[in-house]
């Protein structure tokens, strides 16, 4: 069965109380702002941007050389970005999921699989080693089939993935409710590379491990334009310039500052709630006591998951693309999408009627045509930058400011000789066609979940071309 839009008043009577404020960001663990940058400095690098991305870049070049002067200029807070307003499904897939690798770079889908394994185990250890509490749990997450023939897509994944040793688990419908019970659920696939994490708690603790290595971070510091000369990069703000041999640019979907990066992605925005705490009663009727990260396998899919102090975080569904790629605060509240989810979430979830939402947010991802991340250099080497992880960046930035590190230490790795690292996806075209391309292609997926799957010639054509649409 498919999910109905049909807006009924008691599901929007659950939002009537919520905040706009990521869940996980409405935490009295949030640390105070670092004061921003109110002079000229230099450095060795200088990473932009306090997300994911940033933070791993600055802490993995500070833990293997820590005579290197590190310098992270952040806009916001840490965490203001996606980083701070994710699922927190940390997957170990750097390919946005084993399918998508596999049908891009089928020669080396192998290699980037163990790549994306030895991501997570790192992740995981680091955490441990420094101690950063952040409920992190090895979970595994959950494909969730709501119509037969999705059934059928799971029979045929785990055909395909086989020959890689990849540990996909099918769950009939049985199987499936002794873990979660909807009535909608039919089956599942079920991985186990796959983890879930409070997302903000874990940048802090990045954040706290940064600096007491000695990286120097300024936060409400937006770098407004870098330019270049012989041996520097020159990072201007409002009132310093950071002048920095290496620089690292971790803007992911916000503006760029590189004019070259718009042309590959594009800020699609995603929506999600979160439920007050259940109470017992309410949990026992859904039994997901696994704690497990799930999500529809259709092309519209909802992601959802539980909080250490028993919530529900539900999100996903309605992908939007604002014209020219639009972008801002502005655009985090829209109540048709929290409608829609608030009552999608009531169908998968009947039993738990009743129960109140209390927080609402949105926040931009870095959709790229092939939905993947990718890298680049500008300023002769001197620049490096890595966005693109299209939803699925929690666990795969890591992997990015690795790479990130290599390009600008001009290594050759097993990393920057990936065919996956060496090339970039297809560049989106310029608006009008942009906004129609996406809007076209969005409604195509919406028929297809409408229609078992059948793909029009529009979503084929994409397909061929290797160019998509995701968030
Ligand atoms: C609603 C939502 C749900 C998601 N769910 C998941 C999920 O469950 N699992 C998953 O794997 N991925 C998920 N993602 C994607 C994931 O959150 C991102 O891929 C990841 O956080 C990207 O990290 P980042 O550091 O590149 O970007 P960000 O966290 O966005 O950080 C970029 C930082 O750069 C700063 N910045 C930008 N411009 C400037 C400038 N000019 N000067 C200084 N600083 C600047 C920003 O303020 C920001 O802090 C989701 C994303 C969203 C929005």
């Amino acid at each position: 069965m498919i999910y109905s839009n049909n807006l009924r008043p008691e599901s929007l009577k659950s939002l009537s109380d919520v905040i706009h404020i990521p869940f996980w960001l409405d935490d009295p663990a949030k640390p105070n702002p670092e004061p921003p940058l109110t002079q000229n400095i230099s450095t060795d690098l200088l990473v932009i941007g306090a997300g994911f991305a940033g933070l791993w870049t600055a802490l993995l070049a500070k833990e293997e050389n820590p005579s290197r002067e590190v310098v992270v200029l952040e806009a916001g807070e840490t965490a203001i970005g996606a980083s701070g307003r994710n699922g927190g499904f940390m997957d170990a897939s750097i390919t946005h999921g084993f399918l998508n690798g596999l049908a891009r770079w089928p020669k080396e889908i192998a290699a980037l699989h163990a790549l994306g394994i030895k991501n997570l185990n790192e992740i995981e250890s680091t955490i441990k080693r420094l101690g950063i509490d952040c409920d992190y749990q090895l979970t595994g997450e959950i494909d969730i089939a709501t119509e037969p023939y999705l059934l059928d897509n799971f029979t045929q994944f785990i055909e395909l993935a086989k020959p890689y040793n990849i540990d996909f688990q099918y769950l009939d419908q049985e199987q499936l409710h002794s873990v979660v019970k909807s009535p909608l659920f039919i089956g599942g696939l079920k991985r186990l590379d796959s983890a879930i994490v409070n997302p903000a708690q874990l940048s802090w603790g990045l954040r706290k491990a940064c600096i007491d290595l000695g990286v120097r971070l300024y936060e409400n510091t937006p770098v407004t334009k870098l330019d270049e000369n012989d041996k520097t990069v020159i990072a201007h703000t409002a009132h310093g310039k950071a002048r920095a041999r290496h620089v690292a640019l971790a803007t992911n979907a916000f503006p760029p500052l590189l004019k070259r990066i718009s042309y590959y992605v594009v800020p699609v925005y995603d929506y999600v709630l979160m439920t007050e705490p259940l109470m017992p009663a309410q949990r026992e009727s859904i039994g997901w006591y696994g704690r497990e990260g799930l999500s529809d396998g259709n092309n519209q899919f909802h992601y959802f998951r539980t909080s250490a102090d028993g919530r529900i975080l539900w999100g996903g569904y309605d992908a939007v693309y604002y014209w020219n790629n639009g972008f801002g605060s502005h655009l985090e509240n829209r109540p048709a999408s929290f409608a829609l989810l608030a009552e999608h979430f009531f169908q998968a979830f009947p039993s738990l009627d009743g129960t109140r939402f209390t927080h609402a947010w949105g926040g931009a991802i870095d959709t790229c045509s092939r939905f993947s991340p990718f890298w680049g250099t500008a300023h002769h080497g001197k620049t490096a930058y890595t966005m693109g992880y299209t939803g699925l960046g929690v666990g795969a930035t890591r992997f990015g400011a690795q790479v990130m590190l290599d390009l600008l230490d001009n290594k050759k790795t097993e990393r920057t000789e990936l065919e996956m690292v060496r090339t970039k996806p297809l560049p989106f075209p310029p608006e009008p066609l942009r906004s129609i391309g996406i809007s076209l292609s969005r409604w195509s997926l919406d028929q297809a979940d409408r229609n078992q799957g059948h793909e029009n010639l529009w979503l084929k054509t994409m397909d061929w071309l290797g160019l998509g649409f995701d968030s």
